[in-house]
């Protein structure tokens, strides 16, 4: 039996981590073509700080507002007329982005890049910081034995985005070398594994060395500390100034320039954000010198998650769990996760 009210963690207004409150809240009803889910576990991500700063209009600018893209958890009700071939209590994660489904873009295949009404779950709807959440019915994905609730919701955010740049938009192939910047987001550590399947050699960057090793121990074959050296100089000499055919880009600032600094002749560098800063300066001689490429890439389509999901059920991907939070704390795991000490993903425990 699905109750009527629920714990989750609410903001009403938006500012920093204070805003965060845990309480009682009604149980969303699913609509036709909806699915809800009871909640076992949601990750923290970046654009959660974002939505609860203002830097996104959640729900239609109306409040309160519940985050959370990213979960694990079971299927236990469906809206009327819904067509869902999963049988209830099917173990489940979801694709977080819920595109138009009509646009141009959408029609094309490409609904990560929704040209019209494009949101995102916990963003712009309200999301999973809760113990139950509604969401489309076919953006459910079935989960593995052998994977946890909570490895769930480590996994959608992260590994969607860098599958999508490096294997759709950046199409890395073997042998080739990559630069991953800022070994220690999710993203980052999603890359240097899907690299190492991909057969590349991956070099990568943190300002940490405990950080670095970490990033070794997933498989990057060399680290650089960006906070002794030059990261640009330190590739230059490692590959005897030939340089690498791929960097993986979501910092933004200056080592946007930098990462185009680093490629080889022909090389390419594929960004998906900037979470430094979105002024960026492009040295166009190397450009068209060189001959290179600058790719955006956007978040991931449902097709990426499903074509991962095996391999994380047979361990090949691993997701990175720094530390878990009962739900109740979402306030303190927000701080945690903008101190910038972790290594890995930040998830809030929901406990029935
Ligand atoms: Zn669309």
């Amino acid at each position: 039996m699905v109750p009527k009210q629920m714990k989750a963690v609410i903001f009403e207004q938006y500012g920093d981590a204070d805003v965060l409150k845990y309480t009682d809240f009604r149980v969303p009803t699913p609509e036709r073509g909806e699915a809800l889910v009871k909640v076992h576990a949601v990750s923290l991500n970046g654009y959660d700080l974002m939505a609860r700063a203002g830097r996104y209009k959640p729900n239609k600018g109306k409040f309160p507002h519940i985050l959370g893209g990213d979960f694990g958890g079971e299927l236990v009700a469906l809206g009327p007329q819904t067509v869902c071939d999963l049988p209830m209590g099917t173990r489940v994660t979801s694709w977080w982005i819920l595109p138009c489904g009509s646009c141009e873009q959408c029609m094309a295949g490409h609904h990560n890049r929704c040209a019209s009404d494009y949101r995102y779950l916990g963003a712009h709807e309200h999301g999973a910081y809760a113990q139950y959440v509604k969401l489309p019915a076919n953006h459910l994905i079935p989960l593995p034995d052998t994977v946890t609730f909570e490895q769930a919701a480590a996994f959608p955010n992260a590994f969607g985005t860098a599958w999508h740049m490096l294997i759709d938009r950046g199409n890395v192939r073997a042998g080739e070398t990559v630069l991953v910047n800022s070994a220690s987001s999710g993203v980052s550590m999603a890359a240097i594994q899907i690299c190492k399947l991909a057969g590349a050699y991956v070099y990568t960057t943190s300002s940490t060395d405990w950080k670095l090793e970490r990033a070794k121990d997933l498989g990057a074959d060399e680290v650089i500390n960006y906070t002794n050296v030059d990261f640009v100089d330190e590739i230059l000499k490692r590959t005897k100034k030939r340089g690498v055919d791929l960097v993986v880009e979501h910092v933004g600032g200056d080592f946007l320039e930098k990462s185009i600094r680093c490629l080889t002749r022909g090389g390419r560098v594929v960004t998906v954000g900037g979470t430094k800063s979105y002024d960026c300066k492009v040295p166009v001689n190397y450009i068209f010198h060189k001959e290179l490429q600058i790719i955006g890439s956007n978040s991931a389509t449902k097709h990426n998650l499903e074509v991962m999901m095996p391999l994380l059920g047979a361990g090949k991907l691993k997701t990175v769990i720094d530390r878990v939070f009962p739900l109740q704390e979402a306030a303190d795991a927000h701080r945690y996760l903008e101190s910038g000490k972790q290594f890995g993903k930040v998830v809030l425990r929901v406990n029935h």
